[in-house]
């Protein structure tokens, strides 16, 4: 009944649907069951959004109502507020509460611990045995019983002060009973139902008159009708993972005011056993869990049958707190996502830690809001972001034939094409033009008239230029000069824009990938792509705001093949497609596979996001805050960093390949070799022509002076060798 009464107040109050408060629904409940199915079907409806939830009962039902919250992996914590009516803050809550810590609760209390009077009685009431005062020894009384105490000290006070006042005040009335005994003294006092005793409004009035009076509640004033004035309500709250602490406080005068918070972290949870035995579940993942290859027939029991980066870091862990533990794997192969079918609504490892079964998770457990609502993570021991992995393409090394590179092939034609052109024009202009021509006197009587530019000396002029050598031979004709001069102005800028590019292809071992981001990706749809067919990657393309994300998804989504199982599955994928899948997986895992034989992986463009792996354990758990500190100080103290190195990078099997390509920057032999072969090809021609030469004018001399072949052949080697004549000379020989 009175529940109801203050709800019209509060109706009255707010009025809701003004000051955006809206209320929802009201409902009457029993017990805390009655509340928690009440609370389902609001979570039913509306599962993410934030809800304030006013408690009208008393401390204990509101602590059994908030405890079976918690403890319902259904509902979810961080996005509840509870705020408590009444002064049930003041009164003993159940230390689980506190200890679960998980839950945002807000209320008032009137008794301020940190008064004088408070403090006073407490140490009073701490002193007296509890086996006579039960509740005594504890700094500690409920709201109740502070109002209770707080009456009992006004009425006496003003009794004291009526009698100090008037010390016969109630004597007419004794006197009016006069000749009972003093054992019949308790009739003055009729307490009987409808009794109404003449002197009750004159104590009431003194008792609204006293100014002065301090009670355990605050100041113990009354106004005209009797309600209290001046006391004040302090608002507390109690967040997650901290104490209770005051954040404002209410009085009449100075209505509501915030005052400055000062959360304090809870204790830690209950005290851990050392040296007990605790059940790890892990995933299997290279190289954060392996099995351990056996050696030599060797058999490994227990934890030495698994190895790998989060092996490593629990033995570490293990040590620091000093418990040992025992591995095991998780039942179904999975990480953990949410899934109606299965008792605690998560299956993996996380779906474990919710339903006890195991007490410690370990292993590449990406940390994600909708996890941390339903377990506990340790600060993250690495951190990563989704990458894009592809199939490294076909380096194209330098061929022997590179120095064609720089120009297009159609520029050599052209440049051929033109090379042809221009010796014609300057043959023929130089024959046409007066000047072209030169005479020779052969004898008295002979002129002979030539031309320097035949059309072999005009290919040979075009050609010399063309490679930058001197041109002994020159045009004398004012259209041949013109026809050079354009000519040399063109190879200049030709030869000189081909030295400038030349060098960038001979000495850089180009790698062009085709993809190179999400952008890429998200651009074409020849290369496939896809992620895990569950997990926070595929959690991420779905409910990514970001338009070349949800491009992405659109196109994964619409091709279900691109989902894969394991990324072992992916990777051998990715491997396989000859470049025409990529996967989107986590950093650190990327990095690895592309440090492992056959290195034919690699990792192309900026992660997608930043987040952590975590060590997990359920909600509440003892080792919670130990693990934590735990994976910090191994943080902090390099340990971390020192295992990366070991299962990243000592074990990578593609260092030397790397190397090779990195040191690679001058021009090798196999760089130019082109032009050596061409060079050498022209001077094994050149040699031969010249002993064809030699052996065709051998025998022309010897057929003129009718000598023998060989004597000839000797005859012309003296020449040659030595540049004398001898009795052989012929002025054939030297025309
Ligand atoms: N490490 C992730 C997890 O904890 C799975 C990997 C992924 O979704 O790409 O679920």
């Amino acid at each position: 009944m009175s529940g109801l009464l203050r709800l019209q107040e509060l109706y009255q109050r707010i009025k809701p649907g003004s000051n955006n408060i809206l209320i929802e629904m009201v409902r009457r409940v029993e017990n805390s069951r009655e509340a928690i199915q009440f609370l389902q079907t609001l979570e039913s409806i509306d599962r993410y959004g934030r809800k304030f939830v006013v408690l009208d009962c008393s401390a204990s039902l509101a602590s059994e109502i908030i405890i079976q919250h918690v403890k319902d992996v259904h509902l979810g914590r961080r996005n509840y507020h509870y705020l408590l009516s009444g002064l049930v803050m003041d009164d003993r809550w159940d230390e689980r509460v506190k200890e679960y810590g998980a839950i945002n609760i807000t209320g008032f209390r009137i008794i301020d611990t940190e008064r004088p009077t408070v403090q006073q009685f407490f140490r009073t009431w701490e002193a007296l045995d509890p086996a006579i005062y039960p509740g005594a020894g504890k700094p500690f009384i409920p709201a109740q019983a502070a109002l209770v105490y707080d009456a009992v000290t006004l009425v006496a006070d003003t009794f004291n002060r009526m009698l100090k006042k008037k010390p016969d005040t109630f004597r007419s009335y004794l006197q009016r009973n006069k000749g009972d005994s003093l054992a019949n003294a308790s009739r003055a006092l009729n307490c009987s139902r409808n009794a109404v005793w003449e002197q009750g409004d004159r104590i009431a009035k003194f008792a609204r008159k006293q100014s002065d009076l301090e009670g355990l509640t605050g100041s113990l004033r009354f106004g005209e009708d009797g309600r209290r004035e001046n006391f004040t309500l302090s608002v507390v709250e109690m967040t997650v993972n901290s104490d209770i602490v005051k954040i404002g406080q209410w009085s009449e005068q100075t209505r509501f005011q915030m005052v400055p918070a000062k959360y304090v972290r809870l204790p830690a949870t209950p005290e851990f056993e050392k040296n007990r035995t605790y059940i790890v579940t892990t995933y299997m993942e290279e190289p954060y869990m392996m099995m351990r290859k056996t050696e030599g027939g060797e058999e490994f029991t227990g934890n030495d049958q698994f190895e790998g980066y989060c092996k490593d870091m629990m033995d570490l862990i293990a040590a620091k707190l000093g418990i040992n533990y025992e591995l095991r794997k998780v039942k179904d192969h999975r990480y953990g996502n949410e899934n109606p079918n299965v008792t605690g609504g998560w299956d993996g490892i996380i779906g474990e830690l919710i339903r006890r079964e195991t007490e410690v998770a370990l292993g590449a457990i990406t940390i994600t809001s909708a996890r941390e609502r339903v377990v506990d993570f340790s600060a993250p021991f690495m951190e990563l972001g989704i990458s894009i992995m592809i199939k490294k393409p076909m380096k194209q090394k330098p061929g022997f034939l590179s120095f064609m590179s720089p120009l297009a092939t159609e520029v050599w034609a052209a440049v051929g094409a033109i090379f042809l052109a221009v010796s014609l024009v300057l043959f023929s202009v130089h024959r046409w033009s007066k000047s072209g021509w030169r005479t020779i006197r052969r004898s008295t009587s002979v002129k002979q008239y030539v031309n320097d530019f035949t059309l072999g000396n005009s290919l040979w002029f075009t050609l010399g230029s063309l490679l930058r050598a001197g041109n002994v031979t020159v045009p004398r004709s004012i259209s041949g000069r013109m026809v050079g001069a354009v000519w040399w102005f063109f190879t200049l800028i030709l030869i000189s824009s081909y030295t400038a590019n030349l060098a960038a292809f001979l000495t850089v071992e180009r790698m062009v990938t085709p993809i190179n981001s999400a952008e890429d990706l998200a651009r074409q749809t020849q290369v496939e792509y896809g992620t895990l067919n569950s997990g926070t990657t595929l959690d991420f393309f779905k409910n990514s705001k970001f338009a070349v994300y949800s491009r992405m998804w659109e196109f994964m989504n619409s091709r279900k093949h691109v989902f894969v199982r394991t990324y072992d599955e992916g990777i051998r994928r990715v491997r396989q497609s000859k470049g025409k899948y990529a996967l989107l997986i986590e950093s650190p895992k990327n990095d690895y596979v592309n440090e492992r034989y056959p290195c034919d992986t690699m990792k192309v463009g900026r992660n997608f996001d930043t987040k952590g792996f975590g060590v997990a354990t359920p909600l509440g758990s003892p080792l919670r805050e130990q693990i934590n500190l735990a994976v910090l100080s191994l943080k902090e103290s390099d340990d971390l960093a020192r295992l990366t190195n070991k299962w990243w990078y000592d074990r990578g099997e593609c260092a030397n390949a790397d190397k090779q390509e990195t040191t690679q920057n001058e021009l090798s032999l196999s760089n130019v070799a082109g032009i050596f072969y061409i060079l050498i090809g022209g001077l094994v021609l050149a040699l031969a022509v010249a002993f064809f030469e030699f052996l065709y004018w051998s025998r022309v001399d010897a057929k003129k002076n009718k000598i023998s072949l060989t004597e000839a052949m000797k005859a012309k080697a003296r020449i040659s060798i030595t540049g004398e004549f001898t009795h052989l000379h012929h002025n054939s020989t030297v025309s």
